[in-house]
């Protein structure tokens, strides 16, 4: 096997004839290549050779000693043997091979799991050696640590493992080190060959620890590069709007809004100004709990772009909130110069032109609207901020999305999910990130406590005399109805899952509500499945007191603010990521009275209950979020499973922490010093990139 290259195909493995490399093909592997980087998805401690007396239930070990009786015939067969400190069995069931010459007195060596069975030790179909008394024995085995690999029904993990520690015994492996020589030095991390030998092959429980730190290094690294990459594309490459600010704009834009900015709103303030007047694009996230004060912030920025004569946008999520933004906006700027206009969906078509004209001539300054109405067929004059407002939905930055001429705008989203760090390095690692750690002063407190469903009437009963006494109510069920199930339905996410059939509805919790508990009182209703105009209406019902109580789906999630709100009810609470709960409980708490989130739990098991724990515990949102991180990994932390999630086959966001911050640190190094990656102890770095990202995220011909 001379000549091996990382594309070989498999088959120049000693002994791997075509029948085996079309199993190992099943599992998508190839070449030599994709093997070395096949590793064992958990490692399993051998002992070696141990005496009889110490084995114990559950480990893999080695015994040796002379058999006392056997018992059975091939093929299905035990022999009790016994080393001086005590004696085990070994067993075999339908066994087609093997067994020839166990006989009392003979010698064995025994490697394989112990088990208990009956109030005994045994092994049952241990790998053997069998020797006569006067053989001489192989010296003892020592504990090394075995890897197990996914494998097939006719493609097992030992036959792997022997089929990677035979190319293993190749002395020149087609492994090419991609760190760049500083940084493994800085990070104290093994070379690569090292690495992948060690994690197929390791001495010991450290060396797999140590192996799996420098792999996961390199695919951190190579993801932040990839995210340097970007951002040197959007930021450093790329000239922005220039956006200046004196004294007498910032009076002029704090004079709008009838409070104070608060301490966190000004420093997020100075650190977006300071990405304005730079020259260069900005690419920032503003992250800040529900109610934080974030749209006034970004109405701040569109504010300079304005004085500065240009237009900004700022786009919402859905239809409602548009206009909740829209109305929101007109409140501070009534009575000014601006001019802003909403593109509302079923706008008819001459109003829909005439606004379009007055976009494209530049006329209007501020337009709001959702992000599909924006990026559809809409030409700004002189577009020079973005402001999207992701809401808790993040994943797809639609960044390019938006046409407009010349310089390329600046960018700031807005997203109301405390994102644990980890995370926002991985998905948002090419956005600077500001934080609004504080929200604006006089809001009332919010206690949360769970209820369990058998207390349902008297609950209800309770909260009636609350809303007859002025208070107002959500009350959130995880589904719609019988023949609305669609879209809104809270994930499965419990353990034990119910069918959506058994969860109670939002159309049977009003129906409930208002021929029982709350009778005569005024309960409004509001999902998904209602229209966009019908929605608002039942909002302003709700916000005007009109409505008692609002039974609804997760679609108040987003958004719907009535400072007046005071009780959230929260059905199913189990069936809900905490992040979600979070937000469910940030639409109380807005206005000066103290607020209840009552969470209704179905479930009694531990995991459910600490879940809601966290919730009493804290209100405090990152913390929940990385609960929830911890919990449901992060493919599931906001609801849904998110797209642009990176795929760590071996790094973890939890763990790996710190790992990660380093990797971010040294790829932004790698990319200011070279942002090309050309540099010789670059070389390796850029066709990992490829075969990692491949076009994926379009970076690879950055500069
Ligand atoms: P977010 O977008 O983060 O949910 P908003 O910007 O919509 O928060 O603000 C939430 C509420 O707090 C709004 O009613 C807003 O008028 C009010 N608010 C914002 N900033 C302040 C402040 N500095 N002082 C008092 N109230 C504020
Ligand atoms: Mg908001």
């Amino acid at each position: 096997m001379t000549d091996l290259h990382a594309d070989s195909p498999i088959r120049f493995i000693k002994g791997v004839g075509p029948v085996r490399a079309s199993l190992f093909a099943e599992l998508g592997l190839q070449t030599v290549g994709d093997l070395l980087e096949y590793f064992p998805f958990r490692h399993e401690t051998e002992y070696g050779d141990l005496e009889i007396a110490d084995l114990r239930p559950g480990i893999v070990a080695t015994v040796r000693g002379e058999v006392r009786r056997v018992r059975g015939r091939w093929p299905s067969f035990s022999a009790e043997i016994a080393d001086g400190s005590a004696s085990c069995w070994l067993r075999w069931f339908d066994q087609r091979y093997g067994g020839q010459g166990i006989c009392v007195g003979s010698v064995l060596i025994a490697t394989g799991k112990v088990q208990e069975y009956q109030d005994r030790l045994e092994i049952v179909h241990p790998r053997t050696s069998v020797f006569a008394l006067d053989d001489e024995l192989p010296p003892l085995a020592k504990p090394r640590q075995v890897g197990v690999y996914r494998g097939t029904d006719r493609l097992k993990s030992p036959t792997i493992r022997g089929t990677i520690l035979t190319l293993l015994r190749e002395p020149h492996l087609p492994i090419v080190d991609t760190l760049p020589p500083h940084f493994r030095q800085k990070r104290k991390l093994l070379g690569r060959e090292a690495a992948i030998r060690a994690l197929h092959e390791p001495r010991d429980a450290a060396a797999v620890e140590q192996a799996r730190r420098r792999l996961a290094y390199e695919e951190f690294l190579l993801l932040e590069l990839a995210m340097a990459l970007r951002r040197y594309r959007t930021v450093q490459l790329h000239r922005g709007h220039k956006l200046p600010t004196t004294p007498e704009i910032d009076k002029r834009i704090r004079a709008r809004f009838p409070f104070s900015l608060t301490a966190a709103q000004n420093k997020v303030i100075r650190e977006i100004v300071f990405d304005l007047e730079s020259g260069h694009p900005m690419s920032r996230l503003l992250q800040g709990d529900v109610g934080s004060g974030k749209t006034v912030v970004a109405l701040y920025a569109c504010l300079l772009a304005i004085a500065n004569g240009r237009q900004a946008t700022l786009m919402a999520p859905t239809e409602v909130l548009a206009q909740q933004h829209y109305r929101n906006v007109s409140r501070y700027l009534e009575g000014s110069r601006v001019r802003w206009s909403l593109l509302r969906g079923g706008m008819p078509a001459a109003e829909r032109r005439a606004a379009l004209r007055a976009i494209e001539r530049g006329e209007t300054e501020l337009v709001i609207g959702t992000h599909a109405l924006l990026q559809r067929d809409v030409n700004f004059k002189k577009l020079a901020l973005v402001v999207v407002d992701e809401q808790h939905k993040f994943g797809v930055l639609q960044r390019a999305g938006m046409r407009t001429k010349g310089l390329i705008p600046h960018y700031l989203v807005m997203t109301a999910t405390p994102i644990p760090r980890t995370l926002a390095m991985t998905v948002f690692g090419d956005l600077d990130v500001s934080v609004l750690d504080a929200s604006p002063p006089g809001r009332g407190l919010t206690s949360t406590r769970v209820v369990e469903a058998r207390q349902w009437g008297p609950l209800m009963a309770d909260l009636r005399r609350r809303l007859e006494n002025g208070e107002r109510a959500y009350v959130v069920c995880p589904i719609i109805g019988a023949d609305a199930e669609n879209g809104e339905t809270a994930l499965p996410q419990d353990d034990g899952a119910r069918k959506p059939s058994e969860l109670t509805s939002v159309l049977e919790m009003h129906r409930r509500l208002t021929r029982g508990p709350w009778q005569g009182l005024d309960v409004g209703l509001l999902h998904g499945g209602c229209l966009a105009d019908e929605q608002q209406a039942t909002i302003a019902a709700f916000s005007d007191g009109r409505l008692h109580a609002l039974v609804a789906t997760t679609v108040i999630e987003v958004g719907v603010d009535v400072p007046e709100a005071t009780l959230v009810v929260v059905e199913h609470a189990e069936r809900f990521g905490l992040s979600q709960l979070h937000q469910l409980r940030g639409r109380v708490g807005r206005g000066d009275r103290d607020s209840q989130c009552i969470l209704i739990s179905h479930r009694r098991n531990q995991i459910a209950r600490q879940r809601l724990a966290t919730m009493v515990e804290t209100t405090d949102g990152f913390k929940i979020a990385e609960a929830d991180l911890r919990l449901r990994g992060p493919g599931e932390l906001f609801g849904t499973r998110q797209h642009g999630l990176p795929e760590l086959r071996i790094g973890n966001l939890i763990d790996d922490f710190t790992l990660l911050d380093h990797a971010r640190e040294d790829a932004f190094e790698i990319v200011s010093r070279d942002p090309q990656l050309k540099q010789p102890e670059h070389a390796a770095l850029l066709p990992a990139l490829k075969r990692t990202y491949g076009g994926k995220l379009a970076l690879i011909d950055a500069g």
